[in-house]
């Protein structure tokens, strides 16, 4: 394994002893394969073309997947006469930072392959593209499966996700972005696998040695911040929007009335939890308005980073390329900048308040809220265009009280306008589960109105982004998740209602919950202690 880093060109990087016995393939073949549709066809000859080297390996069948930084494609392999391998390969968005590249890649080669962590074969590169080739593992989409599930299956779920997160948790990794598109689940074999290290950071001690130089997203933001505008204030920009709010305001007093319009929402980060001085106050509404401004920003920062990347085809191949160290060059290279948070609706208040030092209670969260959608039968549970929207819908559910409380404790002072009671677990999950549907729990946006954010859904969860669109009873004001039953009649999933084990939920399964989405990190229960909470008694790791 030593050396793993070192990305080779033209050739697959030999993870595994195993590549000799790929076998390669007639070339002329290569372009014949099943298409669904032409614009999958396309990408995977642009694929072809630009690691052709995959050619000599693989057939690419299928893309699977794709997200704002990378695209998943179904290949074989053909390993011996006869018998064929699937395999996932992952072609990373060529801006990506070398760095951010090489952790993803260390994460997957240090922590995977064992205890439900995805592991990785071979890597491939050419210029800046670079794919990564892992086991392939076909998958439920979780929506299509949610109410299917037995109450057993949702315990053997949720001990399979804690796993996971114990062994990357153990290597100092912070995932960041827990949810169930990067949780692959095989019903029919029990096999599951955490993907998906694009996010990931390094805690203070963390093993995989790469982490250290990636950037915090805290960090980046208030790098370009800084940059962006100058800002004497010291606060908390709850997604990097110019303060322009005047105009927004105003803008604010025309608009229709919204979930949550009425709570308004403010964060300041003072020392002692104190405010800061000079604060305003932002609104959820305002919140939306500022989207495309914000967006606009980013474009702009994205663009100088594009930008600085293209004007340095040097640095392609400086003094670390090809090995297993960073160097300085690399190291002063600027970080992208375009933030990749999460989805907000499984960020941990921490994160939504840009708390820096986070750690891995944020991924427990993130579990947290996946096993509120199993036990509430909705998802996704929270969907949230934005942070705030996000924290303002948390404390539909945890209460504004608690919420404030918890996030004094990591120096963040919230201003809420109305006080929302907390909800019991329990009560909430059931009535949620008595509804017959599958439809998001909590949504910003009324009814026939929903507008999902292309940006921040991704393939594999467009066919909930499909649900909020047509429902028609969506959640209103702000106990959204008692909208009444119309339009939930609507079945989108292929497996049949599963009733077995939901007659008797234990009470362990609600304090397990109530101990995933504990506001403050401090006290959040760790994955190891989870797996050994009483919900799992009678199961061995
Ligand atoms: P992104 O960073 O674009 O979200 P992911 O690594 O999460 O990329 O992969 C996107 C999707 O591709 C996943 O949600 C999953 O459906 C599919 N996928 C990724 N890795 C594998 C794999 N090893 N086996 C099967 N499917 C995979
Ligand atoms: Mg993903
Ligand atoms: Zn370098």
């Amino acid at each position: 394994m030593e050396a793993s880093l070192g990305i080779q060109m033209d050739e697959p990087m030999a993870f595994s002893p195993l590549r000799d016995r790929f076998q390669a393939d007639d070339s002329s073949k290569k372009y014949e394969h099943n298409f669904k549709l032409p614009g999958v066809k396309k990408d995977i000859e642009k694929l072809y073309e630009a690691v052709p080297q995959l050619g000599n390996v693989f057939k690419i069948k299928d893309k699977i997947g794709e997200g704002t930084f990378s695209s998943v494609y179904l290949a074989t392999a053909q390993l011996q006469v006869g018998s064929e391998e699937k395999i996932a390969l992952k072609h990373l968005i060529p801006t990506s930072h070398p760095i951010r590249i090489a952790a993803e890649l260390q994460c997957l080669t240090e922590a995977g392959g064992q205890d439900n962590v995805m592991g990785v074969k071979y890597c491939f590169r050419k210029n800046d593209h670079v794919v990564i080739a892992m086991p392939y593992l076909e998958h439920e989409s979780f929506l299509d499966i949610l109410n299917s599930l037995s109450f057993q299956e949702v315990r053997e779920y949720m001990f399979n996700l804690f796993k996971a997160l114990k062994r990357i948790h153990h290597f100092g990794i912070v995932h960041r972005d827990v949810k169930p598109s990067n949780f692959l689940y095989n019903r029919r074999l029990k096999k599951y696998a955490l993907v998906d290290f694009g996010l990931a950071q390094g805690t203070h001690d963390t093993k995989i040695e790469l982490l250290k130089f990636v950037q915090s997203e805290a960090q980046q933001e208030s790098c370009s911040r800084n940059k962006a505008h100058v800002s004497t204030e010291n606060k908390i920009s709850l997604s990097g929007s110019a303060p322009k709010e005047p105009d927004l305001r105003s803008a604010t007093k025309t608009s229709v009335k919204r979930p949550y319009a009425n709570a308004q929402i403010q964060i300041k980060q003072g020392k002692d939890g104190k405010l800061v001085k000079q604060s305003k106050t932002v609104d959820v509404i305002s919140r939306k308005l500022a989207k495309k401004k914000t967006v606009s920003t980013k474009v702009v920062n994205s663009g100088v980073i594009k930008k600085t990347a293209s004007s340095c085809p040097t640095s392609l191949t400086c003094d670390c390329y090809a090995t297993d160290k960073v160097c300085t060059i690399c190291l002063s290279r600027h970080q992208q900048v375009a933030p990749r948070a999460g989805t907000p609706g499984f960020r941990a208040p921490e994160v939504l308040t840009k708390c820096p030092n986070q750690t891995t209670a944020i991924d427990m969260w993130s579990a947290g809220v996946i096993f509120l959608s199993l036990l509430s039968g909705r998802y996704p549970f929270y969907k949230a265009s934005d942070d705030l929207t996000a924290l303002a819908q948390i404390m539909t559910i945890r209460g504004s009280r608690e919420t404030i409380q918890a996030a004094k404790t990591f120096g963040k002072s919230i201003l809420c306008s109305k006080e929302i009671p907390a909800q019991d677990l329990r009560k909430l999950c059931e009535r949620l589960r008595g509804q017959p549907s599958n439809a998001p729990a909590l949504t910003s946006d009324t009814q026939g109105r929903a507008s999902p954010d292309p940006a921040s859904s991704e393939k594999t969860d467009q066919k909930a982004s499909y649900l909020v669109q047509t429902s028609r009873a969506q959640p209103l004001g702000n106990s959204p998740y008692e909208g009444d039953s119309r339009g939930y009649g609507n079945r989108f999933h292929e497996c049949p209602a599963n009733l077995e084990g939901w007659g008797e939920v234990p009470d362990e399964a609600y304090d397990l919950l109530d101990k995933l989405l504990d506001l403050n990190p401090a006290s959040r229960i760790t994955a190891e202690e989870a797996l050994l909470h009483p919900f799992f008694k009678d199961m061995s790791l």
